[in-house]
């Protein structure tokens, strides 16, 4: 047996535990091998019940005696109770509260393990564990195996399917022990330098513990042997991220020159001064598009914090070296609007600016490809139509995308594919802790805003439940007096659009002809024939409608400064980052601005959102209570966003590890003890890093 094994050849895998395994992804002894434990259990106070003394943690084999739901008093609190006895005659009583389930657990005459805190109930004269931690020590592996379960500290696993965590630790068992001890890849250096276990001991002490680990370090996931294992995984991810980066720094570019004109151009197109941050990024971009190699450059900056302008500096790079832009967004409202915004700045300059998009007819859009063909338009702003085979270029230098989590990796290289070695630019505005974003953007270098533009007021958000929207309406009244304007949006209901656009557009109906007949109402959403969406826009634009009724089209992007008004429907339904972007849609302006979350139902995990929203406008911290709330894998989405699969380590609660890997990984790459050493690094990465992480190329 060897790491590559089969599960399906593990003895006691058999077809039916095989296919449940293969339904998690856990194909071979080292996929097994990586599902470790979530949490352990020290069990080594291995006690008798007449033993045992009310107020220690401890751990008795016992026979279940009897079992019962007790008392109709109590029946609907469903408390479940078992008595248990022992060689030594005593008795304990477990105790479940909901515990109905265990009727058809635990039956008289079987064998148990069961771990907890013990109690001396004086009512009734009794020893007894309230929720004991519980495992039956019946069947096939009794025997042989029966010391893994008890008498130590024992690792728990979660259950895979119907493979509960007994049934994996004894696999885990058999499986360490048929296999001959496993080579180290770190570099003995690395490891001697951070005191890292070897390989063999820290696989085999993650399952099953020394008997004088610590257990909470154990459970915070900090022995030695776990740390070994996340670090490792981190480790081998950082390197190859760091021969891609290094190995993007050779290939041939465009070298951007910073000339006078350049400068001048960037002045004539300012509408205002930029923050210093802007200034800031801009320098990091300017200096990163002059070398002669194609740039790859993440742009975050919360909403509202001007990432457009700088992106359009950059675009004037380009362009005044000879080269042609590209604006990729993900929405036609947000591509339009780009475009307006960028026509405003760039056109004074006298460049050609095209948008592109799907509602275009075909032959609109060949008119508009020549143009980009023949290099007669600088800058092409679109949606996905963008990417189509036919869309092409005749000098593309420059690639900009803006909310790019909403792209996958295929089409950035879709994008970069219509230039030869151009440079990249992609923006967001879910900012998130600089070290998480270096490794799941793996190659991007990256660019921060961290200051808004001046004499922003804090938006004020409040939570008000439905039955008190009259409020809301006679507040929104009072704004539209002043003379401000403002947004209610509905959410989308389950990826359809059609039961948002139909609550949208009932509610149009009741506030623009019973709440506010004197006040013009629009109504934007998906739906909407792409013409009669921009025509809608920019009547808001303008201030000829007041009051804009939309489903989350408008989440990303859109800029209307004197609208200072946010009310959010059904705000429980929408997830944090979502509400932060809609929230993101005023605060443009000079003007205080005011977001409302109208809530109906209100669960615990809802609660916790809007708090956090209350509590904060800073779009790092949202992002951090989201990541925390929702879990990595949801918050960065499908796997096409560039996540790499982690099986041990965790982003989120790891993150001092990973920078402490990456940190070695770059200098490991930067200066390799030797050339060889290099080469077996290079060659173990190509070997492992698909089936590792997911990543489908090394470069
Ligand atoms: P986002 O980063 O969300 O894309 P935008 O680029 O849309 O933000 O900018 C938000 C608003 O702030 C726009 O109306 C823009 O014109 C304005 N803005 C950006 N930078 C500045 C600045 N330095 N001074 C004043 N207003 C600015
Ligand atoms: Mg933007």
């Amino acid at each position: 047996m060897d790491l590559t094994t089969p599960l399906t050849y593990v003895k006691g895998v058999g077809p039916a535990r095989g296919a449940m395994f293969e339904a998690k992804g856990l194909l071979t002894v080292e996929d097994l091998l990586s599902y470790v434990p979530f949490r352990y259990e020290d069990r080594s106070n291995l006690k008798v019940i007449g033993q045992l003394a009310p107020g220690e943690m401890a751990t008795v084999i016992a026979e279940v005696r009897a079992a019962r739901i007790a008392g109709f008093r109590r029946r609907n609190l469903g408390l479940f109770e078992a008595s248990f006895t022992d060689a030594s005659r005593a008795i304990l009583v477990g105790k479940w509260f909901h515990g109905a389930y265990l009727e058809k657990v635990l039956a008289p005459g079987m064998k148990v393990a069961l771990y907890g805190k013990v109690e001396f109930d004086s009512y009734a004269g009794q020893l007894t564990m309230l929720h004991p931690e519980y495992e039956l020590l019946s069947g096939e592996d009794e025997d042989a195996d029966s010391a893994l379960h008890v008498g130590r500290v024992v690792p728990i696993y979660e259950a895979v399917s119907k493979i509960n965590t007994r049934a994996l630790r004894v696999l885990a068992h058999r499986v360490l022990d048929s296999l001959a001890p496993l080579a180290d890849e770190l570099p003995a250096d690395l490891r001697r330098r951070l005191k890292l276990p070897d390989r063999w001991t820290a696989i085999r002490e993650v399952h099953f513990p020394p008997p004088e680990s610590d257990l909470r370090l154990l459970n915070n996931f900090r022995s030695p042997a776990q740390f070994r294992m996340i670090f490792e995984e981190f480790f081998w991810l950082e390197c190859g991220l760091a021969l891609k980066r290094s190995k993007a720094r050779t290939l041939p570019g465009i070298g951007f020159q910073l000339h006078e004109r350049v400068r001048e151009q960037i002045k004539a197109m300012l509408p205002f001064k930029p923050t210093g941050a802007q200034k800031k990024v801009l320098k990091e971009i300017a200096d990163d598009m002059a070398e002669p190699h194609p740039m790859n450059r993440l742009l975050q900056g919360d909403v509202g914090s001007g990432k457009t302008i700088v992106a359009a500096e950059a675009a004037i790079i380009a362009i005044e070296n000879g080269y042609q832009v590209a604006v990729l967004a993900p929405t036609e409202i947000l591509a339009a609007q780009h475009y307006f915004y960028f026509k405003q700045l760039l056109g004074k300059l006298g460049y050609v600016l095209v948008l592109l998009t799907g509602s275009f007819t075909s032959r609109e859009k060949g008119q508009l490809k020549k143009l980009l063909a023949e290099g007669l338009a600088h800058v092409a702003i679109g949606t996905h139509a963008l990417l189509e085979k036919d869309v092409e270029f005749k000098r593309l230098g420059l690639a900009i995308v803006d909310e790019q989590h909403r792209f996958g990796v295929m089409q950035r290289l879709e994008l970069l594919q219509k230039g030869l070695h151009p440079d990249m630019l992609v923006m967001t505005a879910t900012p998130i802790p600089r070290t998480l974003a270096l490794t799941l953007y793996g190659d991007l270098e990256v660019s921060v805003i961290n200051e808004l533009p001046p004499g922003r007021k804090a938006i004020i958000t409040r939570h008000v439940t439905a039955d008190q929207v009259e409020r809301v309406y006679s507040f929104l009244k009072k704004q539209i007096e002043a003379g401000r304007q403002a947004y209610v949006v509905y959410p989308v209901i389950e990826e359809s659009e059609t039961q948002a656009m139909k609550a949208a557009e009932k509610m149009h109906a009741h506030l623009s002809r019973e709440v506010f007949p004197e006040i013009p109402v629009g109504l934007l959403h998906g739906r909407l024939p792409s013409d009669e969406k921009e025509a809608v826009m920019e009547h808001f634009k303008r201030g000829d409608l007041k009051i804009l009724v939309s489903t989350t089209v408008i989440e990303v992007g859109v800029d209307v400064p004197n609208a200072t008004v946010m009310v959010i429907e059904q705000a429980e339904r929408f997830g944090l980052a979502q509400l932060h972007q809609l929230r993101g849609r005023v605060g443009r302006g000079a003007e205080q601005s005011y977001c409302i979350l109208v809530t109906e139902k209100l669960g615990q995990a809802a609660r916790e959102r809007i708090r956090a929203l209350r509590d904060s406008t800073d779009g790092f911290y949202i992002a951090e209570m989201d990541l925390k709330l929702r879990g990595p894998g949801e918050f960065f989405g499908t796997r096409q966003s560039g996540l790499p699969s982690l099986r041990v380590a965790n982003i989120l609660r790891d993150q001092e590890v990973l920078e402490i890997a990456r940190r070695e990984a770059t200098d490991l790459v930067a200066h390799p003890p030797s050339e060889e050493e290099l080469r077996r690094v290079v060659a173990f990465i190509r070997d492992h890093w698909q089936r590792r992480y997911g990543l489908v190329t090394v470069g």
